[in-house]
């Protein structure tokens, strides 16, 4: 299978290319050249484990690697996970369900995605003889997802950047803790603003960008969103056979890569009836879902901080889609929004789809109720797909759980008064901080990285 861009103007490349790649050259992001049809093999991975599932699934995309080689990669990639469903589903009542996404090493749902991303950079590596240095921005759980995903993997340093001082503290802990040395977690003086532009700064100095082999880490990977859509097939089949095809899948969104990737299951042909959208203060996705109108506006910070966006990346691969993989009509409304901030859409087809949004007040109610009705702590990002709890009328429901409670103790034990634990984070409790401190300046971050690669 070969890929294409979004934008139309790059050139159709191979599964390991558009790994390799990230952003396509015309700024696009990479698809499925033609969404596979795989409604008669889904009925045939009913009873198949995770990474059987995976496999299964994978194979129809990563054409151009060795399937056993594909299988071991895998295997690895979910082997660090804690729970033997690596995605349990949990019952909450009659037609409520949680999808728990939280057992991989950093407790959050990018884990899914990252472990298998770092063991398709390291064959990478292995295949090609040319070590890479991986180079990204984070306000929280993508870093740390990130590093777990290259920790100690030969050929590899990554270089993680993040405002100093503005990050969860148990996110600084899962970057800065590793006690791996090809791990550089940059600590920045200045705001989630200024780490981007540095960021971006680096990346567009072509010399160093190729003089060093710079590799992005960020949302758009295409790795990425495939690994994502396993979980959902997976969970489909462990629904009672009453309900698989009534349920909606409740997903707390930020950049639109998690729902994006039940959508393309559904596209490929697994009968799920529809998803919400559900997004926290941080709305623009819901404004969209619910009014057609894609307009920007600033971040407020949140409870939910993963979720805290201005435009949601990933968001370009569904227009893709809806627009019939007319990549000129893409080029035009991206063009458009990124002029003005804001587009209109008269007729793109959104049925799959409902939307939420949820803010703070509403989050710290959520938990409480989720936890009086049924005993179960929520994470702040999860609360922001439980919405139905405040009305009692729950329609069925599968809630992807995104992150474990414990990541979030102030939230938590401010609203119920008692703080979650999960052992890989009092680990790191007693491991010392080592985290480089770097002005916000391009020159300042480039030396580091020669200094250090
Ligand atoms: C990244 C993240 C999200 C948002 O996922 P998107 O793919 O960006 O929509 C939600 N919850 C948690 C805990 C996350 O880390």
């Amino acid at each position: 299978m070969k890929f294409v861009s979004t934008r139309g103007l790059s050139e159709a490349v191979s599964f390991s290319e558009a790994v390799a790649i990230g952003l396509a050259p015309d700024g696009g992001l990479y698809v499925p050249e033609a969404m596979p049809d795989l409604s008669s093999d889904l009925l045939s991975w009913k009873d198949l484990n995770y990474e059987e599932t995976c496999f299964e699934f994978f194979k129809h995309f990563a054409t151009d690697i060795d399937s056993e080689i594909l299988r071991g990669l895998i295997e690895k990639s979910y082997s660090g996970f804690t729970h033997a469903d690596r995605a349990p589903l949990k019952q909450l009542d009659n037609e409520f369900w949680v999808l728990e996404l939280f057992h991989g090493p950093t407790l959050a749902f990018k884990d899914f995605a990252l472990q298998l991303l770092g063991n398709l950079y390291e064959h990478q590596i292995q295949t090609t003889g040319k070590g890479i240095n991986v180079l990204g921005a984070t306000s929280g759980d993508t870093g740390a997802a990130a590093i777990h995903g290259l920790l100690g993997k030969s050929g590899v340093n990554i270089f993680i950047l993040y405002p100093d001082g503005r990050v969860a503290p148990l996110q600084e802990r899962q970057m800065t803790c590793t006690e791996a040395d090809n791990v550089f977690p940059l600590a920045i003086e200045g705001s989630f603003d200024d780490t981007q532009r540095v960021l971006k700064e680096i990346f567009a100095d072509q010399n160093f960008r190729t003089g060093f082999n710079l590799s992005a880490v960020n949302s758009i990977n295409l790795a990425r969103v495939l690994a994502q859509c396993v979980y959902y097939i997976y969970s489909f089949w462990k629904l009672p056979e009453s309900s698989r095809e009534s349920v909606e899948f409740v997903v707390p969104t930020g950049n639109f890569g998690n729902v994006l990737a039940g959508w393309m299951v559904q596209q490929m042909g697994l009968p799920i009836r529809s998803f919400r959208v559900a997004t926290n203060q941080n709305d623009i996705l819901h404004r969209l879902f619910s009014s057609g109108n894609y307009q920007v506006s600033s971040v407020e910070p949140s409870l939910a901080p993963s979720m805290d966006i201005q435009v949601a990346s990933n968001f370009e691969r569904f227009l893709y889609f809806a627009e019939n993989s007319d990549a000129e009509k893409v080029r035009e409304i991206m063009g458009s929004f990124k002029d003005s901030g804001a587009y209109q859409f008269s007729d793109f087809d959104r049925s799959s789809f409902s939307s939420s949004r949820t803010d703070d007040r509403e989050i710290e109610t959520i938990i409480k109720v989720v936890f009086e009705k049924y005993g179960y702590i929520a994470d702040p990002h999860t609360a922001c797909g439980m919405t139905d709890v405040l009305s009692g009328d729950m329609s069925p429901q599968v809630v992807l759980a995104t992150a474990h409670p414990a990541k979030f103790p102030d939230t938590i034990e401010k609203c119920l008064g008692v703080v979650p634990k999960h052992p890989s984070l009092e680990i790191l409790k007693s491991r010392n901080v080592v985290k480089h401190k770097i002005a916000s300046v391009k020159d300042a971050v480039e030396s580091f990285i020669e200094k250090h690669s």
